[in-house]
């Protein structure tokens, strides 16, 4: 089976084509056929994040020459589609709006079902894209610019959250520190790489919630923290620290907070076989070497996505479209701005989704 998958939640405009099983469908071969990405950094970079109406305005302009493109990468017409998998939320509404109408287009088009995934279900399954091997249920650590959760995941459909950020997601903790140190947007991997050159112990720095008995995270204070460090460098002669001594102690102390929170919420899991990293902080080489240190040592299996997949890309939605083949869901579905992957979970202190 082939799946098209249409992402265009932030600010990332992308299509992909994912298959499933052999010529007669009797394996479970997965594999990607043909992925664009379309990233607007460039458009967002002179105001340090991103603007949702440039972002709607750039995925409108995209999103068709990405669905042909792929199709053309792939020598494949519409009418070999099985499914057409887009992003339906949540993110910002004018760009979920823009790539669920396309495919809601096509689909009515050519008579192929419309499956609406929800963007944290995309990441959530795609370590499995491309590790056959992983199997539900797994502990999954969910990082990336706006949300940091960690879920117990039973299966497709079946999340159970048990912890969620009270302020701030971790993926935006690296983009703040970025800022503070003038690196640019998006944040995370200048961050990452300015730390190689850094001693994460150089600058004492907080670990937020770290020995609360609840797993939920907190990083604003660590944004703030790094903020007094970066004026007390500029404030003061002969300082010990550099920028790259604060990106390395910075990464250190998410790290931390990080694997104690684990600690805490997988305690009350002993059954899970196996922890699993995704959202695109899952690219960050220090956060995937240290979690998968932590869960051997615990004994339990590791996965993280190959890190093309670990930041917004439609290939993991094709994948949970795959995941959900056989569903359809009506054209008239809407766009969801909030849509939490575990409705019925009570919230942190505060916490938004
Ligand atoms: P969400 O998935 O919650 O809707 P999003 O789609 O904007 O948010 P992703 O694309 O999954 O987020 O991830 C982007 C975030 O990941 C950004 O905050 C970025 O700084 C961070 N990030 C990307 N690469 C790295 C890295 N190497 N190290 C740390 N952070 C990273
Ligand atoms: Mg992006
Ligand atoms: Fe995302």
């Amino acid at each position: 089976a082939i799946v098209l998958g249409i992402e265009s939640s932030c600010d990332e405009t992308a299509a992909a084509l994912v298959a499933i099983g052999g010529p007669d469908d009797a394996d479970d071969d997965r594999r990607i056929i043909a992925q664009r990405i379309a990233s607007q950094d460039a458009e967002h970079a002179p105001y340090g994040g991103v603007v949702p109406e440039i972002a709607a305005r750039a995925h409108a302009e995209r999103v068709t020459p990405l669905v042909k493109a792929v199709l053309e990468d792939a020598g494949l017409a519409l009418s070999d589609l099985d499914a057409i998998a887009a992003t339906a939320g949540p993110g910002l509404i004018g760009g979920v709006m823009v790539g669920l109408v396309s495919a809601k287009a096509l689909a009515m088009a050519t008579d192929v079902p419309l499956i609406a995934i929800n963007h944290l279900e995309g990441h959530a399954l795609s370590p499995r894209l491309a590790d056959p091997e992983l199997d539900f249920p797994y502990a999954l650590l969910l990082v990336s610019g706006g949300h940091c959760q960690i879920l117990r995941v039973d299966g497709v459909g079946r999340y159970t959250r048990l912890a969620t950020t009270i302020d701030d997601a971790l993926g935006e903790a690296f983009d703040k520190t970025a800022k503070i140190l003038s690196l640019g947007y998006p944040g995370g991997p200048a961050v990452e790489k300015l730390a190689l050159q850094g001693d994460p112990n150089a600058v004492k720095l907080p670990r937020p919630l770290v020995g609360s008995g609840e797993p939920h995270f907190s990083f604003a204070g660590l944004k703030s923290a790094v903020m007094r460090a970066k004026d007390a460098q500029a404030g003061s002669k002969g300082v010990a620290y550099s920028d790259a001594d604060i990106a390395a102690s910075f990464q250190q102390a998410a790290i931390e907070c990080v694997t104690d929170r684990l600690r805490i919420a997988l305690d009350t899991m002993p059954d899970i076989p196996a922890l699993v990293v995704a959202g695109g902080v899952a690219a960050n080489a220090a956060m995937r070497s240290a979690l998968g240190d932590f869960a051997s040592a615990r004994g339990i299996g590791f996965s993280a996505p190959p890190m093309a997949l670990c930041t917004d890309n439609a290939a993991m939605i094709a994948w949970a479209g795959c995941e959900r083949l056989g569903q359809s869901d009506p054209l008239d579905i809407m766009a969801r701005p909030r849509w939490p992957l575990d409705p019925d979970a009570a919230p942190a202190r505060g916490a938004g989704v």
